[in-house]
């Protein structure tokens, strides 16, 4: 396996792939570490890959719960409030701020615990060729100038919005024609308390502006560059600061680590896969950072991607590729969507329009201010030609496509988290044991399915293997949202498929493995 860029992206797809035991090769251009940050926020479900990717205990060294996202206007009354701190859930929190050279940092340093996954950094890949049972790379040394080939089972080019692996596959791009120039001023400042914690973006005409927290140390402040400005004198330090005191930031408050212009984009190519060759993460979509989901939809990628690649290794049918694109690329598009209307709504410099947002917002805001919020990026939806269980009728199976949430469970007297208990496989969490017939037992045993039993916190057999307690009745209440007694996951914690009773499980069993047919494990 070859894997084009070490962003994060490319950094969770090695490991996720590495601690399946696959060979993987990083070919990365920096010679070292990009020390800047781009992304200041991970959300729930790419906290839990990350946690997957085994770097869960390192996640406080670069990241701190994230505060409500609050949009206001120039007056400071609030437009939009999404609520994403909560007491009572279990998991990570809905978002965290995070450092991301930190987050980088922690990732290269579990890749190096990887005895199979070799990062070859200052490789420049200059050409990627597709040759049906395989693909080859042409890399350039970025030092010493010289050329080398390699070859590899399959390809994915990871390498960011530039990617030179997307040129390779050919696609065309859909773009939402949303480019904007903003300044992002990473600081770090002397007294943490003159900076409370913010995740605050300012609609205000005259300087749309953003006001982030950064993990546990830094702090972003971010500015639009408005029509009239050039580009020259937009980007100079001395612009930074005078940009900054709209924050109240002065020279004697804090240390300016960096500043950059950057050019925001919505774009998602057309084809993510050309034969063993496949793109993900910014190589794929772009999208301006105001719903916080790039980095996100690339660590989602990765967790989609890996599991699927793990399994073609394996051999199972290239066609299980296919089913990336359909159902990441939609996602990828919801994403790209809010953010573009986030964006909208926030870099608006028309006052009279200003006006007119703020009228409407502020009395909708009102009426929704003692309520919970949800998330701008609307739920998942089963993709068509996903790989998920199908009805006799041709509609999604009941409960596919769903995730599961972070769950709190008891095993063997100890508290843990599910997706611990899961794994990195496909799993069956069942309410009652003698719903598993012989013959869907043996299937599932056979594709190395994890069979979950979920209990209730009186019951006597708690302590067996292979068994959850629901401490606080939360999977109980999901499983009953989606009207089951037996879920099938998937391993990026999508449910494949549910069943009600013993027959409906057989056939979701039977189902499952004629899309995924068992094979014997082989190692590359
Ligand atoms: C100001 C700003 C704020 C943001 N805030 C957020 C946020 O809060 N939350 C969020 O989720 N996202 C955010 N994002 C988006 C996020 O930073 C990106 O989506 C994310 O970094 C993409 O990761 P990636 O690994 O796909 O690509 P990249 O981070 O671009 O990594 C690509 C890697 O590939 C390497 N590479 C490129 N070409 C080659 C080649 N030919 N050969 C070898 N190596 C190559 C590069 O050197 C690089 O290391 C923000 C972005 C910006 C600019």
């Amino acid at each position: 396996m070859a894997i084009v860029g070490y962003g994060p992206t490319g950094q969770v797809l090695s490991i996720l792939l590495a601690q399946r035991g696959w060979n993987v090769t990083v070919l990365e251009k920096w010679p070292q570490p990009y020390p800047m940050p781009r992304a200041v926020s991970v959300d729930g479900y790419a906290a839990r890959v990350l946690a997957t990717a085994g770097i869960s205990e390192a996640i406080s060294e670069f990241g701190v719960p994230g505060a409500d996202y609050i949009v206001q206007n120039a007056a400071g009354e609030t437009l939009l409030r999404l609520v994403l701190s909560s007491d009572d859930e279990f998991g990570p929190p809905r978002s965290t701020s995070i450092y991301q050279p930190g987050l980088e940092q922690a990732l290269a340093r579990r890749g190096e615990q990887l005895s199979a996954l070799r990062v070859r950094r200052g490789q420049e890949v200059v050409q990627v060729a597709d040759h049906g049972d395989g693909a080859s790379l042409r890399t350039r040394n970025v030092v010493s100038g010289e050329s080398s080939t390699l070859s590899a089972r399959w390809v994915v080019g990871c390498d960011g919005a530039r990617s030179v692996v997307r040129d390779q596959i050919g696609t065309t791009v859909t773009d939402l024609n949303f480019t904007i120039d903003w300044m992002a001023c990473d600081l770090v400042p002397h007294r943490l308390a003159d900076f409370p914690p913010a995740n605050t973006q300012v609609a205000d005409p005259t300087r749309p502006r953003v006001a982030a927290t950064a993990g546990p140390r830094h702090r972003r402040w971010e500015f639009m560059r408005l029509a009239s400005e050039p580009l020259e004198s937009f980007s100079t330090e001395a612009n930074a600061w005078r940009l900054l005191e709209l924050f109240g930031v002065g020279r004697d408050q804090a240390e300016l680590e960096r500043y950059a212009v950057y050019t925001l984009a919505a774009r998602n190519a057309d084809r993510w896969r050309r034969g063993r060759i496949l793109i993900a993460g910014d190589a794929a979509h772009q999208m301006p950072p105001f719903a916080g989901q790039g980095m996100c939809s690339g660590i989602a990628d990765a967790a989609n991607l890996a599991w699927k690649l793990d399994r073609v290794l394996n051999g199972a049918p290239g066609d299980l590729l296919d089913s990336y694109q359909r159902e990441r690329q939609p996602d990828a598009q919801r994403a790209i969507e809010a953010s573009v209307q986030l964006g909208r709504l926030i870099c608006q410099t028309d006052p009279v329009a200003a006006a007119h947002r703020d009228h409407a917002m502020i009395g909708r805001a009102r009426n929704t201010a003692n309520r919970a919020q949800a998330a701008p990026i609307p739920a998942v939806r089963p993709a068509p030609g996903g790989f998920h269980h199908v009805a006799g009728d041709g509609t999604p199976g009941v409960g596919a496509g769903q995730l599961l949430p972070p769950i709190r469970v008891r095993t063997g007297g100890t508290a843990a988290s599910l997706d611990d208990q899961l794994g990195i496989g496909f799993s069956l969490l069942l309410r009652q044991k003698d719903v598993l017939g012989p013959e869907a037992g043996d299937r599932l045993d056979e594709a190395g399915v994890r069979v979950v039993h979920v209990l209730s916190p009186d019951d006597r057999a708690a302590t067996e293997a292979g068994t959850v307690v629901d401490v606080d009745g939360t999977l109980t209440g999901w499983l009953d949202s989606i009207g089951a007694t037996a879920v099938l996951l998937r391993p990026d914690r999508y449910v494949y498929g549910t069943a009600v009773d013993s027959a409906g499980l057989t056939e979701l069993a039977r189902s499952f493995l004629a899309q995924l047919p068992a094979r014997p494990t082989v190692r590359a």
